[in-house]
């Protein structure tokens, strides 16, 4: 029988055995709710004890996932009961385990040998629960009382990137404030390093710029959604500033990449929309307001996936208060902000609404130029500068103005997007409700698409 959840706090104190004459006694728990039931971002909490083959596949679950949460439980009661990894946020332990990380260990030698192998990345090179009991037992005769260190061991960080291993491929893109490029992070110098996008600020950016830099990269570290892009670490100049982000890279580049140079079937566009509504409604659960979301922000994992990406403006906003005002907007891509974020500097989760209805027309117009939110405003507004333009747009918007409806764009979607374009924060859709509608519209066009297929076939 596989146990599925050995842990400390699973492992109850009968007896504590401090009393002259007596001896400890202890017995191992329920394992609690079924393994197999566990979501994937549960599974993730459970790093270090839950076996690495486990974390991807529920099915992995043997007497080997055993043996290797029962050498973390062995390292916590080295530990008295310090939980090795404890502050590290999802994205780290998932990254831990991928970068074959090693736990640290007891400092008796012999205990550090026999837990170290349980801690096997292979499940079948780990010992039998018969051997450890045999060596427990042995070494337990040899050393009566063999004490263990007070201290935690420390374990190696694998979010810190060193710069010098860091070898840049090319460019990937550019924004308002930052740069990212493709790098190989390849500590051995043997090629066999892992490919990553790394993002740093531009060398122009004041001071200033660098707290809301600092902060997109402590709010990326704590988020951890499918789509969501991924956090891998960062590496900082000496002295300690964080200098460059490390995170994922998607191959596929943004939605403005991608969605010009791919034929794209309506039902797949619906499923992004549908996709951006769940990062996003995270987010919101977070707490977060993205506040610039748009196509050049959405990345592209494979035909099927897309990821909220860029934090550079978001900002917590703290609980009880639902607007965030911004001093400094001078920079603001202002085609895709709400009435009200333009007039009064407020943004809360119904502007980033409003932003998601301008981002769901750029997908609807496969981000083609001629067609963006800026070149169709300024057709509708002419050519003005500076502060004038945001005049105009307000103007615009308060008039009843939105963006058209894009070519071969259903009249039901497009009926969304006005909804998100509601002058009226309150009226506009909350994510949340966005989704089951996209999902309903995806699969309904992409039965329609199926059957234009076949028909042609
Ligand atoms: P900025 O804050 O300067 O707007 P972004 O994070 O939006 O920076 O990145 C700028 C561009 O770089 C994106 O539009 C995209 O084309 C590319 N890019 C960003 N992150 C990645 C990534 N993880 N993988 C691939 N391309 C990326
Ligand atoms: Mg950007």
């Amino acid at each position: 029988m596989v146990h599925g959840n050995i842990c400390c706090k699973n492992v109850l104190v009968a007896r504590k055995g401090l009393e002259e004459g007596s001896s400890p006694f202890i017995k191992v728990s329920d394992p609690g709710i079924s393994f197999t039931v566990l979501t994937r971002e549960e599974r993730v909490e459970r790093i270090p004890w839950i076996a690495p083959e486990c974390v991807q596949n529920v099915n992995k679950l043997s007497l080997g996932a055993d043996k290797w949460s029962f050498g973390t439980t062995v390292l916590e009661i080295c530990c008295h009961g310090e939980v090795p990894l404890k502050e590290r946020t999802l994205s780290e332990k998932e990254r831990f385990y991928e970068m074959k990380g090693k736990l640290p260990e007891p400092s008796c030698k012999e205990l550090a040998d026999l837990n170290s192998q349980c801690h096997s990345y292979e499940a079948n090179q780990r010992p039998s629960f018969r051997t450890i009991l045999r060596e427990l037992t042995m070494l337990q005769q040899q050393n009566p009382d063999i004490s263990c260190e007070n201290s935690v061991p420390t374990v190696s960080d694998p979010t810190v990137f060193l710069k010098r291993y860091l070898k840049k491929v090319r460019d990937l893109g550019e924004g308002h404030f930052g740069k990212v490029g493709l790098y190989i992070y390849d500590p051995f110098n043997d090629g066999t390093g892992e490919v990553v996008a790394v993002k740093s600020l531009k060398s122009e950016c004041g001071e200033e710029l660098h707290t809301s830099w600092t902060r997109e990269i402590e709010i990326l570290k704590t988020l951890y959604h499918d789509n969501i892009v991924k956090y891998k670490g960062s590496s900082s100049e000496q002295g300690g500033q964080i200098v460059q982000l490390i995170m994922e890279y998607l191959p596929l580049g943004s939605l403005r990449d991608y969605l010009p140079k791919h034929a794209v079937g309506l039902g797949q566009l619906l499923l992004f929309a549908k996709q951006i509504c769940q990062g996003m409604s995270y987010l919101q659960s977070q707490r977060y307001v993205h506040r610039d979301l748009a196509a050049r922000n959405v990345l592209v994992e494979n035909e099927n996936v897309v990821k909220i990406g860029d934090f550079g403006l978001a900002k917590a906003i703290p609980e009880h208060q639902d607007y965030y005002r911004v001093k400094d907007d001078g920079d603001s891509p202002v085609f895709w902000y709400a009435v009200d974020c333009l007039k009064e500097g407020k943004f809360n989760f119904a502007s980033d609404v409003w932003s998601f209805g301008v981002t769901l027309y750029e997908l609807l117009t496969y981000c083609e130029t001629r067609q963006s939110p800026p070149a169709k405003f300024i057709e509708m507004i002419g050519v003005t500068h500076g502060q004038m333009t945001v005049v105009r747009l307000i103007e615009l918007l308060e008039r009843g103005q939105r963006l058209p409806c894009p070519k071969s764009c259903p009249l039901e979607v497009y009926q969304l997007m006005n909804k998100c374009w509601e002058s009226d924060p309150v009226r506009r859709p909350p994510f949340q409700e966005l989704i089951p509608v996209f999902q309903k519209l995806y699969e309904r066009y992409k039965r329609i698409e199926t059957s234009n297929i076949l028909q042609k076939l």
